[in-house]
């Protein structure tokens, strides 16, 4: 038995993993991004999403109070 791998192209599958961030083929090599840039982008979203007040609240109805 040989633990050679058969070197075979790079699965190109529609409809697979796309880059959340613009939505291009996810790269391996960033996953699960396209792009180390994407990544960024949305690492600085979910930061920005911590530290920034939304100004769109929801409006829960009432009785729904978690504890
Ligand atoms: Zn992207």
């Amino acid at each position: 038995m040989s633990d050679e791998t058969p070197s075979r192209p790079e699965p190109v599958r529609v409809g697979g993993p796309v880059c959340p961030t613009c939505g291009g083929p996810v790269v391996a090599r960033y996953r699960p991004f396209c792009s180390r840039r994407c990544g960024d982008v949305d690492l600085h979203r979910w930061l920005g999403e911590v530290y920034r007040v939304p100004t769109n609240e929801p409006d829960l109805p009432p009785g729904q109070e978690a504890e």
